[in-house]
C-alpha cells in the first residue's frame, strides 16, 4: 500500500460523478470518453510501472446543493466519471451535452483519492473502431486538491497528501478517545461480521482484516462497503482526522447492522407463516396417523376412502367407471385447500350417488289394482283413466315397449300431477317431477360444463340423483313453459331425453359420461299445446283435461279434498263438517277457476280455522296409560269442572291424525253461511256480475281462451265528441286490434241496414270518435276470436240496445260478415257455465266440438250456433237483430 509520502506532487484527475472511492476500496470502471481513454493511455496503459491517478467526485446538476469546500466548475467541458454500465455511460454523456450549456453546475470536489490500476484491459468497439478500457481501481489514500488545470483533453492537479505521517498516528494511537473509539468501530464490525457470517454460512475471513488492517483504515474499508449516499460518502471523504472518521464509520457500521436485523426480523415473520402452514401440515399428518390408530375414521383421507368405497358400490358401467377411477387418482394427489379439490370430489361423490343400476323393483302389474287406484285418487275422468290404463297395458305386456310419452294438457289444478303420481304408484316406481317452467337455458337441461365455476348438472341428473333409481317416473312438468333465447333451446335437448334412441346415451355437459335414461318412463304435462315445438308434440301424446263443471267439483271436493285437508290438518269429520251447500258456495263465490286448486286452499283455510277453534277449546291433559291419576285435589278439581271433556289416552309415537282424536270436542265445527263470510271474507264473485256489467248499450260478453282454461271477457265500446278516430285498450295484441278495425268496417258499411244512421247522415262517425276497452287492462290478449263480440258491442252502443246478459259469444268474422270456427270451445264453454251464463253463441262449425263438453253443463246452457254476423244480433239482442233485411253480398 503506497504511503502518503510516497505521493507525487501532481496527478491525474478522473472525475467519479456523484460517487467517492474511498481509501481501500476496489472498483472497477469503464472508460469510453475521448478524456478518459486519454487519461488511462497516457497515465496507466503506456507506462511500464502502473502509475497512480486521483479520483476526483463531482456532483452533477442533480445533486444541487454544493458542500462547502468544493471547487467551482473550471468553465471547460469535462468528461465525467465513468461507469461499467451503458446506461451510466449514456447518462454522462447526455450530462456533458448539459454540461456544455450548463457549465456551473458541476462542482468539483477538493478533496479526492489516490489510486493505483489493480489491472488493465483494452477493447475495440466495433463497428466504430472506438478504443475503451477497463481498468480496476484501488483508492490508497487522500489528498487535497490545489489547482485543477487540463492537460491535452484530461486534467491534472496540484495535490497535497491528507494522511497522518507514522508519527502523527502512533502519537494519536495513544491517545484514550482514540483507543475508545477504536475498540467500540471493532466490537460494532466484529458484529456485523457476526451477523453477515451468520447469514451466509462464510467461514472466518473477515475476522483476519480486523486483526491485520489498521483502525482507520478499516473504517474506510467498511463504509466503502456498503451501499450510502453520496452526502455520507464524501462526508466520508472529508473525516481526515481519524478519531472522527472512526466515530462516523462506527455510526455507519452500527446503521447497517441495524437494517441488517430489521430485514432479518421481517424475513423470519414471512418464514414464521410459510413455515405454519407447513407445521399445520404436519401435525395433520400426525392426527391422521394417530387417528388410524384409534380406528378413527373420520377425516379428509378417510372422506375420500369412503368416497371410494360409495363408488365401487355404484355399480358404475366400465366406461364410467375407468373415467371415475381417473379421477380419483387426481383427487388423491391434491391437498384438501388446493383449487379444484373441491370441485372434483363434488363431482365424484354425484357419480357415486347417480343411480346408474339401481332400479326399483317393478310389481308385477295388476291392471284391476291401477283401475282401482286411479278411482280411489281421482274422480271422473274416465276417459284419461282409460288412456293411462291402455299404457300401462301395454307396458304390462311389452315392458320395454317404446311408445309415446304421456303429456297431460289442461288448465292448473285439474289433476295432472297427481294422475302422473298414481302412474308411478300403479307401476310401483319412485316419481320425480321436475320443473320445467321458465326453463330458458340449455344448460339447465344439460348442465353447465366442469369448466364453468359453480357448474352443475342438469335438472335430469339431479333428479335422478334425488330419486335414487333409474327407473322413477319422471314428470317434467310445464313443458309448454320452456323457452329459447341466446343459451341455447331447451327443447332440442328434451327431444333427446324423450327419444328412445337416443336417451340410452344421454349426455349431461357436466357429467361428461353417457347416462343410460332408456329405463325413466316420462309423462309430461303442459297448460297449452300450441307453444309445445311440434318436434317434441310429435314424441307425446297429448290427453286432455278440460277442467270440471261445477257438480264435478263439488264431487271432487266431497269425496277428495275434504278428506285429504282435513287429515292434513290432523282433523277429521268429528271436529269440522262441510255440508255440500256450503262446498257449493265456495265453488261459485270464492272461486272461479278451470281445476280446483282455489278450491282446494279454500277448503284448507275452513280447516286452518277449524284446527285453531278446537286447539283453543280447554282440554284434558292426555295422560300415559301407566300413569297414576294423581291424588290432587287441584287436578282433580279442574278435571271435575270441565265434564263435557272426555279423557282419553294417548298411546306412544300417535301421528297427527290420532292426536286430534284426543281432542274430543262434543260438537263438530259445522261450517254455515256466516262461518264462510267470517273465514274466507266476502265473496268474490256472484252470478249478478254479468248483469251488472252488461247494464248499458256498448257491452257484450265474450269467451277467451288462455293458459288457466277459458275465460269470460267483457268488450266495452264508448263514443265521445271526435274527429272519427277508434281508440283501443287493454293490452291488445296485433291480431284482436285488426279485428277491432274489421268490426268498426262492417259496422259502418251496414249502418243503414242496421237502422244506425239515417239517410240524412250516413256517416256513423260523423263528428265522434269510437273507443274500445278491453277491461282486465293488465293482462295481455291477443287472438281473432273477439270479431263477432266486438261487432255486437258496437252494434250496441250504435243503436242504443242493451246486448243480453245472459248471452257471450266467441267466433272470429271475415270483413265479409262469415263467422269463422274458433279453438278452446270447450274451455269457454265451462267457463260460460261458471259464469252462470245462460246462452251461448258459438260458430256453427264449431258445434261438433260440443261432444267433448260434459252433459251436465250442456243441458244448463243454450247453444245458440251462428253462419253469418247477422246470426250473431239476432241472438245477442232481446227481440232479435234489428237489421231489415240480411245483406247477401
Ligand atoms: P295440476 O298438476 O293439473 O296443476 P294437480 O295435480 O296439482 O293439478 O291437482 C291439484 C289438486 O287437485 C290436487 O290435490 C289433486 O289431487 C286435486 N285433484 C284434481 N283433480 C282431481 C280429481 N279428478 N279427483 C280428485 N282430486 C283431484
Amino acid at each position: 500500500m503506497a504511503e502518503s509520502s510516497e505521493l507525487p506532487g501532481r496527478l491525474a484527475i478522473l472525475p467519479f460523478r456523484n460517487k467517492v472511492l474511498l481509501p481501500g476500496a476496489i472498483i472497477r470502471i469503464r472508460c469510453t470518453s475521448s478524456s478518459s481513454v486519454k487519461l488511462v493511455e497516457q497515465e496507466l496503459w503506456q507506462r511500464e510501472e502502473k502509475g497512480l491517478i486521483g479520483i476526483l467526485p463531482v456532483r452533477d446538476a442533480a445533486a444541487e446543493s454544493s458542500t462547502a469546500g468544493s471547487l467551482p466548475s473550471p468553465g471547460i467541458g469535462t468528461n465525467l466519471g465513468e461507469r461499467s454500465s451503458k446506461t451510466q455511460d449514456e447518462i454522462s454523456e447526455s450530462l456533458k451535452h448539459g454540461s456544455k450549456n450548463n457549465q456551473e453546475v458541476i462542482h468539483w470536489h477538493n478533496r479526492g483519492v489516490a489510486a493505483r490500476a489493480l489491472h488493465l484491459s483494452r477493447g475495440v468497439e466495433k463497428p466504430s473502431g472506438r478504443v475503451t478500457y477497463i481498468v480496476v481501481l484501488e483508492g490508497l489514500c487522500r489528498f487535497s486538491v490545489q489547482e485543477l488545470s487540463t492537460r491535452g483533453t484530461y486534467y491534472t492537479a496540484r495535490i497535497t497528501s491528507l494522511d497522518m505521517t507514522k508519527l502523527e498516528m502512533d502519537q494519536v494511537e495513544q491517545e484514550p478517545d482514540f483507543t475508545a473509539l477504536s475498540r467500540q468501530f471493532k466490537a460494532t464490525a466484529m458484529e456485523l461480521i457476526s451477523v453477515l457470517e451468520q447469514k451466509q454460512k462464510t467461514g472466518g475471513r473477515t475476522k483476519v482484516l480486523l486483526e491485520t488492517v489498521p483502525v482507520h483504515k478499516l473504517a474506510d474499508i467498511f463504509v466503502a462497503s456498503f451501499e450510502i449516499s453520496f452526502e455520507e460518502q464524501l462526508s466520508m471523504l472529508d473525516s481526515v482526522d481519524v478519531k472522527v472518521r472512526l466515530s462516523k464509520a462506527t455510526e455507519l457500521v452500527d446503521r447497517h447492522l441495524q437494517s441488517i436485523r430489521v430485514a432479518e426480523k421481517i424475513t423470519q415473520k414471512v418464514e414464521g407463516q410459510l413455515s405454519k402452514s407447513q407445521k399445520e401440515f404436519l401435525l395433520r399428518q400426525q392426527m391422521r396417523a394417530i387417528k388410524e390408530e384409534l380406528g378413527d375414521n373420520d377425516d379428509d383421507e378417510d372422506d375420500v376412502a369412503a368416497l371410494e368405497r360409495k363408488m365401487q358400490d355404484a355399480s358404475m358401467p366400465a366406461n364410467v367407471w375407468k373415467h371415475a377411477q381417473r379421477e380419483l387418482r387426481r383427487l388423491k394427489k391434491m391437498q384438501p385447500q388446493q383449487p379444484g379439490y373441491n370441485s372434483s370430489r363434488v363431482y365424484l361423490e354425484l357419480l357415486a350417488e347417480l343411480p346408474w343400476q339401481k332400479a326399483s323393483e317393478e310389481l308385477e302389474l295388476d291392471l284391476k289394482a291401477a283401475k282401482e287406484c286411479l278411482d280411489i285418487e281421482h274422480y271422473g275422468l274416465e276417459k284419461v283413466k282409460q288412456r293411462i290404463i291402455e299404457y300401462l297395458a301395454v307396458r304390462k305386456l311389452k315392458p320395454d315397449a317404446r311408445g309415446p310419452v304421456l303429456c297431460f294438457v289442461g288448465p292448473p289444478g285439474v289433476g295432472k300431477t297427481s294422475l302422473a303420481s298414481s302412474i308411478a304408484a300403479a307401476l310401483g316406481r319412485k316419481f320425480v317431477r321436475i320443473s320445467l317452467g321458465g326453463v330458458k337455458d340449455e344448460a339447465d337441461i344439460r348442465g353447465h360444463r366442469r369448466t364453468y365455476i359453480g357448474s352443475m348438472p342438469g335438472r335430469l341428473i339431479d333428479g335422478l340423483k334425488k330419486v335414487g333409481v333409474c327407473n322413477p317416473v319422471m314428470l317434467l312438468d310445464e313443458i309448454d313453459k320452456t323457452g329459447s333465447d341466446v343459451r341455447g333451446d331447451p327443447a332440442s335437448a328434451l327431444l333427446e331425453v324423450l327419444d328412445p334412441e337416443q336417451n340410452k346415451t344421454f349426455n349431461d355437459h357436466y357429467l361428461n359420461v353417457p347416462f343410460d335414461l332408456s329405463k325413466v318412463v316420462f309423462v309430461a304435462t303442459a297448460n297449452r299445446m300450441q307453444p309445445i315445438p311440434p318436434a317434441l308434440l310429435d314424441r307425446m301424446e297429448i290427453i286432455e283435461l278440460p277442467g270440471y263443471t261445477p257438480e264435478e267439483k263439488l264431487r271432487i271436493a266431497m269425496q277428495h279434498l275434504i278428506p285429504r285437508v282435513l287429515d292434513q290438518h290432523g282433523l277429521s269429520f268429528d271436529f269440522l263438517q262441510v255440508p255440500e251447500a256450503m262446498v257449493q258456495l265456495v265453488i261459485q263465490r270464492y272461486t272461479r277457476e278451470a281445476g280446483v286448486r282455489n278450491l282446494e286452499r279454500n277448503l284448507a283455510a275452513l280447516a286452518r280455522a277449524a284446527a285453531v277453534r278446537v286447539a283453543e277449546q280447554d282440554h284434558s291433559v292426555p295422560l300415559s296409560k301407566d300413569v297414576q291419576r294423581l291424588a290432587s285435589p287441584l287436578l282433580d278439581g279442574r278435571l271435575a269442572g270441565e265434564a263435557e271433556v272426555e279423557m282419553e289416552v294417548i298411546p306412544m309415537g300417535v301421528n297427527k291424525h290420532e292426536i286430534s282424536n284426543t281432542f274430543r270436542v262434543t260438537l263438530p265445527f259445522v261450517v254455515d253461511e256466516a262461518m264462510l263470510e267470517k273465514i274466507l271474507g266476502p265473496p268474490r264473485y256472484d252470478d249478478r256480475e254479468t248483469a251488472d256489467r252488461v247494464a248499458t248499450p256498448g257491452i257484450s260478453v265474450g269467451l277467451v281462451w288462455t293458459a288457466f282454461g277459458g275465460e269470460v271477457q267483457f268488450v266495452e265500446a264508448t263514443a265521445m265528441v271526435g274527429k272519427g278516430d277508434l281508440h283501443l285498450t287493454g293490452q291488445l295484441g296485433d291480431v284482436i286490434k285488426e279485428s277491432a278495425q274489421i268490426a268498426m268496417t262492417w259496422v259502418r258499411a251496414r249502418a243503414m241496414e242496421l237502422k244506425l244512421v239515417t239517410a240524412e247522415e250516413s256517416n256513423l262517425l260523423e263528428g265522434r270518435d269510437i273507443h274500445i276497452h278491453f277491461p282486465a287492462g293488465a293482462v295481455p290478449k291477443d287472438g281473432p276470436s273477439a270479431g263477432i263480440t266486438l261487432v255486437t258491442s258496437l252494434v250496441s252502443l250504435f243503436s242504443h240496445r242493451r246486448v243480453r246478459s245472459d248471452t257471450a259469444m266467441t267466433g272470429e268474422m271475415t270483413l265479409r260478415g262469415l263467422v269463422l270456427p274458433v279453438g278452446g270451445v270447450k274451455d269457454k264453454v265451462l267457463a260460460a257455465h261458471r259464469y252462470g251464463i245462460k246462452r251461448v253463441i258459438l260458430p256453427e262449425r264449431n258445434l261438433k266440438d260440443l261432444v267433448e263438453v260434459p252433459a251436465a253443463v250442456l243441458s244448463g246452457l243454450e247453444i245458440l250456433p251462428a253462419k253469418r254476423m247477422e246470426d250473431v244480433l239476432e241472438h245477442a239482442f232481446e227481440g232479435g237483430c234489428p237489421l231489415k233485411k240480411y245483406s247477401r253480398l
